[in-house]
């Protein structure tokens, strides 16, 4: 009996602290939504607290939440986990502007086939600055393209932000690899979401970047295909090159404007093309390789134990 009681009362607890719990997750939401409309003009309070963004439970620097949206597939195994990441760096409003219009997208037209985490904003300390201009660096003063853990960072990271930018504050490092709760909550995300692929949005070079395996897109819409190379502790040398996770960087043409809306549709359509062509078709040809190997193997196996009698009798 005592028992009994015990546990009512705890559920009798739990029930009683889950509102207030939801009521701060929604004025976080809520107070989040309208920084973002002050900054955004395309992208208003209401619409952004439709969204129903999902609290991480991690914070930037200044305490901001860090949001995502899930999209799951119909099937139980999607064909691709797609990491999808915006606002990386602050000051290129339409990087954020528009995952969150490919959000609406997704909600009017998820085929289903994809599993899906999308990231708005990944440094809202850097685009949220009230009431100054945007940066581009984190609160701290790092860029987080800088601050992921490439094996060179220790050696190449410092001294390429000394010698080779000058001490460029834009494009400062951070004090150690993934010093910053941003970049730190990301590489949480690759162990944790396990994605197939990560598409990462920039402005305003205009084109198409990518790196790590698999064949990059000749072009999305109307950006070309441009090998940039990578940096020390950019996401591309760590996410790419380091951990193999294909990673498509999307360089919109301007940071403060969008594209057309044609444009945008060309983007989004050809980038679920490249993930279907190739991302998706080679891994299941490599599982079908692999199945193919073992049964082969297996079928080895068994021919050995019936000729060892004969040979050993
Ligand atoms: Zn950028």
């Amino acid at each position: 009996m005592l028992i009994r009681t015990r546990i009512v009362a705890a559920a009798a607890g739990i029930w009683l602290c889950l509102p207030a719990f939801a009521q701060a997750e929604s004025s976080e939401v809520s107070d989040f939504c309208r920084r973002v409309d002050v900054k955004l003009s395309s992208v208003g309070k209401r619409e952004c607290v439709e969204y129903d963004l999902t609290h991480s439970g991690a914070y930037s620097n200044n305490d901001t939440p860090l949001f995502y949206r899930d999209f799951g597939p119909m099937d139980e195994k999607p064909r691709a986990r797609v990491l999808l990441v915006g606002g990386i760096h602050g000051d290129e409003y339409s990087s954020t502007t528009i995952v969150f219009k490919w959000l609406k997208h997704l909600e009017r037209h998820n085929h289903g086939e994809f599993q899906w985490r999308v990231v708005p904003v990944l440094n809202p300390d850097g685009l949220l600055r009230p009431p100054r201009m945007s940066q581009r660096m984190n609160a701290n003063g790092v860029d987080l393209n800088r601050n992921f853990p490439s094996p060179d960072w220790e050696t190449e990271a410092p001294r390429y932000w000394v010698e080779r930018t000058r001490k460029n504050k834009r494009r400062y490092p951070g004090p150690a690899a993934l010093s910053e709760p941003e970049s730190r909550w990301l590489v949480e995300q690759l162990d944790s979401f396990k994605p197939d692929a990560v598409i990462s949005i920039h402005a305003p070079h205009g084109i198409v970047d990518f790196d790590g395996p698999r064949v990059p897109p000749a072009r999305l819409g109307p950006l070309d295909l441009r090998l940039l190379g990578t940096y020390p502790g950019s996401m591309g040398r760590y996410i790419g090159l380091h951990r193999g996770i294909p990673l498509l960087t999307v360089e919109l043409e301007s940071a403060f404007s969008m594209p057309t809306r044609d444009d945008m549709e060309l983007i989004w359509d050809d980038t679920l093309v490249w993930i279907e062509q190739h991302v998706v078709l080679p891994r299941l040809a490599e599982e079908e390789k692999a199945r193919s190997l073992a049964m082969q193997a297996e079928a080895d196996a068994a021919n050995d134990d019936e000729v060892k009698p004969a040979l050993w009798p």
